[in-house]
């Protein structure tokens, strides 16, 4: 049953890196960062639409990197439209914590971010897991400095 569970994560992870949803440029960005991960080689930047009420309206990305990193910033960008930048901050610390084991209490639910909850056993991979939710806060927050793992 795990192993079925695993197998099926993994053929979404795939899904997600070949075919990455909300990727490419958004014209109408008003906000906007960069991130790498020097270790892997991933790389990305981040465009997104943030209306007066702090809400994202829109969000894309361009960028290249491991199949973890591509998978993970287009399943994020898949769940971050219509959050407040509040919710999408309380999102992404159930996921950190879900992927570097930090909670002890029962699992959040963390929605379709489960498929990358397997990277918890490869601490280099939580990096390219996390690296667009990096980027993205980042980006909301209005940075204007490079977001680097290291
Ligand atoms: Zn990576």
């Amino acid at each position: 049953m795990m192993d079925d569970l695993k197998a099926l994560y993994q053929e979404v992870i795939i899904d997600h890196s070949r075919n990455p949803r909300n990727f490419g440029q958004l014209e109408s960005a008003n906000c906007h960062a960069e991130g790498v991960n020097p270790l892997c080689g991933d790389e990305l930047t981040l465009q997104c639409l943030v209306d007066d009420d702090e809400v994202i309206k829109d969000v894309r990305f361009v960028g290249q990197g491991c199949a973890i990193s591509l998978a993970s910033a287009s399943i994020m960008t898949e769940m971050l439209k219509n959050l407040s930048k509040a919710e999408a901050e309380a999102l992404f610390e159930k996921f950190r914590s879900r992927v570097t084991g930090l909670t002890h209490t029962e699992p959040a639910d963390i929605g379709k971010l489960e498929v990358l909850s397997g990277v918890r056993e490869f601490p280099t991979r939580v990096k390219c897991a996390t690296l667009p939710w990096h980027t993205a806060l980042a980006a909301i927050n209005g940075s204007d400095e490079k977001v680097t793992t290291e």
